[in-house]
């Protein structure tokens, strides 16, 4: 919790709170609404600190809920999912489709985008690559070719610096 923002993308999201404080300003500007059940889902795939899966935030609201009972029956499975979708649809967290889970993104003022991640298969890390170029570039050969892409998913599997050392 103490790692400096902003060195490594992985940690970038090292503070929920301020995440969700920051995905809430955003929502503002944007003239959105982050309703309790989308900042608490947003919470949770923030803190989570990997990607997770849709099956383990309803584990961890169940759970959370029977502890304090916030929101006890406000976070029913497809309310959930309504939140996921709102909170993809907007770009403030992406899904690894090849992994089925999602990851808070790290610059949640951008509006929804896709961008390369490189997954640990090893620790399951999965690191957003801020290179917007190599999106362009597909988005460029994909036109020349009259191909209009709708879904985008680039995933790259492998072992991080970490765990390949
Ligand atoms: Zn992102
Ligand atoms: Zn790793």
């Amino acid at each position: 919790m103490a790692e400096p923002a902003c060195i490594d993308p992985r940690h970038h999201v090292h503070d929920a709170h301020g995440f969700v404080a920051a995905v809430e300003r955003a929502c503002h500007e944007r003239g959105l609404r982050l309703t309790p059940i989308r900042a608490r889902v947003l919470g949770l795939v923030a803190d989570a600190g990997q990607p997770i899966k849709a099956y383990d935030l309803l584990e961890l609201i169940r759970v959370g809920n029977n502890d304090d009972g916030e929101g006890a029956g406000a976070a029913a499975p497809p309310t959930v999912y309504r939140a996921l979708d709102f909170l993809l649809a907007n770009g403030f967290i992406h899904k690894l489709e090849s992994v089925n889970a999602f990851v808070a993104c790290h610059h949640p003022n951008t509006a929804q985008h896709s961008v390369p991640f490189l997954i640990c298969d090893n620790c399951h890390s999965a690191v957003e690559l801020e290179d917007l170029d190599v999106v362009a570039q597909l988005e460029e050969r994909a036109k020349s070719l009259g191909f209009r892409p709708q879904a985008q998913t680039l995933e790259v599997h492998g072992l991080c610096a970490r765990c390949a050392g």
